[in-house]
């Protein structure tokens, strides 16, 4: 595995690669959920390259930042183990001019839930990728649908942009109770930990609600609620189709049921696609 830090030191090595490039852009403090789509891009392609870059223009004022995980030891040694080939490590410096020329994400899709809590959040994930993405030359680009709104507004750019990339996305890897993984997990106490447990329980509950006949959206945003006492604060319950529609009755294999919630320190979100 080659570490590279400098876009002069990617493109060079890149030069040397032969088929296909599979890219998994992630903010490091690497978990299994990063890890699965390590391993599904080194299944599909000759090339795996990997980022790991903590980027500022996604984060907001106020918003964790500087406390942000960073474990560049330990995700070097996972990444070498997984069968990377390329560990891309830039600094802010590489990565960004003063006065940049940007792109921004749509005015309503991208001003919806996480859009709406975390207004510019998507304009400067939309950014990052957008760079990551032209500078990786990936053929297929994995990402995972526990960021499901990012996943959608990252496929709408490629559309939107005619990038010559596929987006794949992986399924949401979680802990043996539920718990989707997450890099910000490391903040939550044991305590936290396990009221943090309620985000998937109500999403659980909703999808056996589903199960058993009930489509009614308002009738399982309460039934959500409920369970969802356990966090600190919940921002928001949300049953949306795959465009990020706002749905009255679920519609099997259309529907993404989201939940964002606090949780001691931590802003947890997850999701379930029916
Ligand atoms: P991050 O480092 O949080 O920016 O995440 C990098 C990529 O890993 C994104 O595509 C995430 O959606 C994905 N990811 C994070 N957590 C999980 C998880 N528990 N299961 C599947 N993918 C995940």
């Amino acid at each position: 595995m080659v570490i590279v830090r400098t876009v002069e030191a990617l493109q060079k090595a890149k030069k040397e690669l032969n088929g296909s490039i599979g890219f998994v852009p992630t903010m490091g403090a690497l978990h299994q959920g990063h890890l699965s789509l390590i391993q599904q891009a080194r299944r599909e392609n000759d090339t795996v390259i990997v980022s790991v870059f903590v980027n500022p223009t996604q984060f907001l004022e106020g918003e964790d930042l500087d406390a942000y995980p960073r474990r560049e030891e330990a995700d070097t040694k996972i990444c070498e183990v997984a069968g990377v080939d390329i560990l891309f490590m830039p600094t802010i410096e590489q990565m960004y001019e003063k006065d940049e020329l940007c792109i921004g994400a749509p005015a309503i899709r991208g001003y919806i839930l996480e859009g709406e809590k975390r207004p510019g959040h998507f304009d400067g994930m939309l950014q990052v990728v957008m760079k990551l993405l032209n500078l990786s030359s990936a053929d297929r680009a994995y990402f995972g649908k526990k960021d499901a709104q990012q996943l959608a507004l990252i496929t709408q750019m490629v559309r939107n942009y005619f990038m010559d990339v596929e987006i794949i996305p992986c399924e949401i890897v979680r802990d043996e109770n539920g718990l989707a993984l997450s890099s910000r997990n490391a903040y939550l106490s044991a305590e936290e930990k396990e009221r943090a447990l309620c985000l998937s329980r109500a999403l659980k509950r909703a999808s056996k609600m589903v199960m058993a006949g009930e489509f009614d959206v308002d009738v399982i945003k309460a039934q959500m609620l409920e369970v969802l006492q356990e966090a600190d604060r919940v921002e928001y319950v949300a049953i949306v189709d795959r465009s990020f529609k706002a749905l009255k009755k679920v519609e099997i294999g259309n529907t993404i049921i989201l939940v964002a919630a606090w949780v001691g320190k931590p802003r947890l979100i997850d999701n379930i696609w029916i």
